[in-house]
């Protein structure tokens, strides 16, 4: 799970890691009486759960009071990364020189958390990781001993050669493990990370993502969650019993069982397709299930074709059979079908759904190749 800057920041001050004076606002109105109580420049920033919004436009610095409405203007609305902006952050303008860039996230290599740091932060960081690695210092945290004084000095030193910012560094660190530990992170990020004219480290951006896994103890964090349009559907569907995970291809899949749609999705690889989602149906057989699982296939408009796969064990065929006509008398299905059935009460399944006349192949390898053909 994601959340905005803003949000990050606001937890950056809960434990005293020093942010720039901002506000959040959803209009430009509020903008400009946020620039005229934060006083000039300001700086706007779009807040929208992806990275990069300074290259893409999303971040513009405010001189003049003509300037907050025009910029915060073009910035709400905007579009970053299939993203539309809705709100902004407005943000009191910070002289600095250089900008280091800290973070910390999961290895699992070392099956530990790892602090980086650099200083050559900025909006090139992505840049640096690829072109000039070594430029990123990596410090494996030990999970018993956690950041240490020690370690936190250690990389400030990495950092600083003034003795006050190691200080203050090393201080900021141990917060910053701190936030991580408490809020089951699994990246805390301030990028960039300047030094302003009165000497004060301070944290001009911030990031953090959350382990999904351990929510159900953060509910402060998960009452942060603003789920993508994807994600509602995902959310959705858990709640009718259905596993699905959109993805971008164009064969729509229903299958049951968390390891045969995994498979199936290999399978539409192999010959060369592009599946259009993961849906696992489960192991019961109500044929509500299957026009759930059809509806939720279809309101993909990428989707050209519906691979069914199913092998009855606890889930019988002909019930599944019996689900999928019910399901395509009350939906209109416009894209093909492919079905494959076997397992329990398979010769059953495939009778009713040859008196419905609907296409049916023998092994799966042969429902992906003919799912793939009816895409072209
Ligand atoms: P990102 O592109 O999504 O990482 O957005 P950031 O919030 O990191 O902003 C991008 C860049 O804008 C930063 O690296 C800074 O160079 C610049 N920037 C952000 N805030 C300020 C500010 O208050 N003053 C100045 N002069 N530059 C800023
Ligand atoms: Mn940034």
């Amino acid at each position: 799970m994601k959340i905005h800057e803003y949000q990050a920041k606001e937890i950056f001050s809960r434990y005293r890691i020093p942010v720039t004076k901002e506000v959040v606002c959803y209009t430009v109105e509020e903008a400009v009486s946020a620039a005229s109580q934060l006083g000039l420049p300001v700086v706007i920033k779009a807040q929208v759960h992806a990275g990069g919004r300074g290259k893409a436009g999303g971040v513009k610095l405010a001189r003049t009071a003509e300037e907050v409405p025009q910029l915060a203007g073009k910035i709400l609305g905007m579009d970053i990364k299939g993203y539309t902006v809705e709100k902004v952050l407005v943000a009191q303008g910070v002289k600095f020189g250089s900008e280091f860039y800290v973070g910390l996230t999961i290895d699992r290599n070392s099956k530990s958390v790892v602090f980086m740091a650099s200083s050559e932060g900025g909006v090139e960081i992505e840049e640096v990781a690829k072109d000039n690695p070594e430029a990123i210092h990596k410090f494996v945290i030990e999970p018993e001993l956690g950041l240490t004084p020690f370690l936190a000095r250690k990389i400030a030193f990495a950092l600083f050669q003034d003795i006050a910012l190691v200080k203050q560094g090393a201080d900021l660190f141990q917060k910053l493990y701190k936030i991580f530990m408490d809020t089951d992170a699994s990246l805390v990020e301030i990028n960039p990370l300047v030094i302003t004219e009165e000497g004060q480290l301070l944290a001009l951006d911030g990031k953090m993502n959350f382990d999904d896994n351990a929510l159900f103890r953060q509910t402060a964090i998960e009452a942060l969650n603003e789920p993508t349009e994807d994600e509602k559907k995902e959310i959705a569907a858990k709640d009718k019993g259905l596993t699905y995970i959109r993805l971008d291809g164009n064969i729509g899949c229903m299958v049951n069982g968390a390891g045969l749609a995994m498979a199936t999705l290999d399978l539409i690889k192999h010959f060369g397709g592009e599946p259009a989602n993961f849906l696992d149906i489960g192991g019961s057989s109500n044929p509500q299930k299957v026009i759930d699982a059809m509806n939720l296939i279809l309101s993909d408009k990428n989707v050209k074709v519906v691979m069914i796969n199913i092998f009855g064990g606890i889930t019988r065929c002909d019930d599944v059979a019996k689900g999928l006509i019910i399901a395509l008398e009350k939906i209109k299905v416009s894209v093909p079908i492919v079905v494959r059935l076997s397992g329990t009460n398979a010769k059953e399944g495939l009778e009713i759904l040859k008196e419905a006349n609907l296409p049916i192949v023998e092994t799966m390898s042969e429902a992906a190749q003919k799912a793939i053909a009816l895409c072209k």
